[in-house]
């Protein structure tokens, strides 16, 4: 029987919202009393729910990000428990362990993670623990912007963007304030961290650097559609060896809520001129470069937009459109809460039948920027060094492997799942659907980018291709080295499809799936 403290405690219950500011069930929380937090590394129940498993480039930054929350929170007297496993299990046992009065957290939306949420709210209730959740991570979330016509959601996100425009966003909340810790509940903490088999020690047990985790090592099967004629593929051996992020991503990345709010001091400089500049790769200030920040909560997004509101000395045009790709991620996100399994399955149902190639060598030459087209190589070792790709180049590498290479759109989703450090349940999938026509509001298939000609429109110095595909940074051999060639170039390289050919080909299968309907 655990005696409770005379304060209201609530455990409060991280995930993709890893800041102190701007944070609702935190403030709640602080609010009622006494706080203790805990970050799981989730797996998915029996029944599929819980989040997406992280990939390895999403596993290194929150694995930093965390040490810094840790840290943020200490200060305000809050403890970081951590625990790998079933939320379903850890949280209501956790919470009633700790004598804690209520759980809170704030939202997420994909589908299967709240339903694991609601499983987790009944069991709390089961043990008589009250549960709470907060907005965080949207600025509208997905129900609150619903079509006039028959449709439950929006499809197309212009109409989308002018009516969640209307919706009004409140204003962020300052950080949350320190309060000590009382030495009973402090004790308490540590007794519960001592039995309970699923908290762990510290960050570093959650095994989230671990080797055999990453892309080498991720297998899965595609399903082509459902029941019959499901077709196999796996990234499996042969495939670039996946890197010790420390030695490469690190270099360019400070994960953690403290840099992220840092970043938002030199907003004005990175988007004066976001209009024209967001389109040109070799600029490294055309766009915030704050994805993995938004990814993970280290800043809400409404911190965001009130920040660039502020911005007087940056023109209203290149604000309105800074804003225009804040709203393609609130879309994205009304996509994922209405729509389940979006990394798999095509929005559009008769792609299902698209007939995709099944070519393993074109695609490890695609994941190691070895494909001899020069822009998608750069961005491929962008994305290699960096956990990171120009959003430009994000769409000519897309449009490549699944248009003419005609290899399966999801994967390449998988891929920059693993890769991105901004790697998100919503915006991934959403793009790759878009890029390989089979999503919401898609390109239209024809649409197959030429990369030689967005490389003469948008990187016509070659400015961007030089710094990747000949390297910046001096990084060694084996940063370089995704792939098994050994000289690390690939300027060289005659290209592994014929761009002509390979646009008529994607066209005809277009056409024979059409047909085939
Ligand atoms: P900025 O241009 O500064 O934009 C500000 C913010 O708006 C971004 O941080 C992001 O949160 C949001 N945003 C910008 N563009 C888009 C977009 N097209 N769709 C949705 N949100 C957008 N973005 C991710 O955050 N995670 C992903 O996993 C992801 N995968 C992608 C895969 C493909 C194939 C493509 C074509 C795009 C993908 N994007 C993804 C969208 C986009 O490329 C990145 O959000 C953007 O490059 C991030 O850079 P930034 O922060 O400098 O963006």
């Amino acid at each position: 029987m655990v005696s409770r403290a005379s304060r209201p405690l609530t455990l409060l219950w991280f995930r993709d919202d890893l800041r102190v500011t701007d944070h609702e069930a935190l403030t709640a929380a602080r609010d009622d009393g006494d706080v203790v937090a805990i970050w799981i590394r989730e797996e998915r129940d029996t029944e599929g729910r819980g989040p997406r498993p992280l990939g390895a480039a999403t596993r290194w930054w929150v694995h930093e990000s965390l040490q810094v929350l840790g840290a943020e929170l200490d200060k305000r007297g809050i403890p970081l428990l951590f625990a790998a496993g079933t939320a379903t299990q850890i949280i209501p046992e956790v919470a009633a362990e700790l004598g804690a009065d209520t759980v809170r957290w704030s939202r997420r939306y994909a589908p299967a993670s709240r339903a694991l949420d609601e499983a987790v709210a009944r069991e709390l209730e089961a043990r008589g623990i009250a549960s709470e959740d907060s907005p965080g991570a949207l600025l509208v979330e997905p129900w609150k912007v619903e079509p006039s016509s028959a449709s439950a959601y929006y499809k197309v996100f212009t109409p989308f963007w002018n009516a969640a425009r209307q919706v009004s966003v409140d204003l962020p909340l300052p950080a949350v304030k320190a309060q000590s810790l009382p030495q009973e509940v402090a004790d308490r903490v540590d007794r519960v961290r001592g039995a309970n088999t699923h908290l762990l020690a510290e960050v570093d047990d959650l095994g989230l650097l671990e080797a055999g985790t990453g892309p080498a090592s991720t297998r899965f099967s595609l399903r082509s559609g459902e029941g019959a004629g499901a077709a196999k593929i796996s990234l499996g051996e042969g495939d670039p060896r996946f890197p010790w992020w420390e030695d490469t991503i690190a270099r360019h990345w400070t994960p953690g809520c403290v840099a992220a709010h840092e970043a938002v001091d030199h907003l004005g400089e990175r988007i004066a001129g976001y209009a024209e500049d967001r389109d040109i790769p070799g600029d490294p200030e055309g766009t915030s470069a704050l994805s993995p920040r938004l990814r993970f909560g280290e800043i809400s997004a409404r911190k965001l937009l009130a920040a660039v509101d502020a911005l007087g000395d940056v023109g209203a045009v290149d604000r309105e459109a800074w804003i225009r790709q804040l709203y393609w991620r609130e879309f994205a996100w009304h996509l994922t809460y209405h729509v389940p399994d979006l990394d798999r399955r095509p929005m559009r149902p008769e792609f299902a039948g698209f007939p995709y190639e099944d070519d393993p060598e074109a695609l490890a030459a695609w994941q190691a920027g070895r494909t001899g087209i020069a822009l998608v190589d750069a961005g491929m070792r962008q994305l290699w060094r960096t956990g990171w790709m120009h959003n430009r180049v994000r769409m000519v590498a897309a449009s490549l492997l699944t248009k003419n290479l005609l290899l399966p759109w999801q994967l390449g989703e998988q891929w920059f799942w693993d890769t991105l450090v901004d790697a998100d349940e919503a915006n991934n999938p959403v793009s790759w659907q878009w890029v390989a026509g089979c999503g919401a509001d898609a390109s239209p298939f024809f649409r197959v980018f030429n990369p030689e000609r967005q490389r003469a429109r948008f990187d016509p110095d070659g400015v961007y291709v030089r710094q990747w595909l000949e390297g910046d940074t001096g990084e060694s051999a084996r940063e370089v080295d995704a792939g098994d060639s050994d000289d690390g170039s690939a300027g060289e390289q005659v290209p592994i499809v014929d761009l002509g050919e390979s646009r008529q080909a994607a066209l005809a299968a277009f056409d024979a799936m059409k047909s085939a309907q």
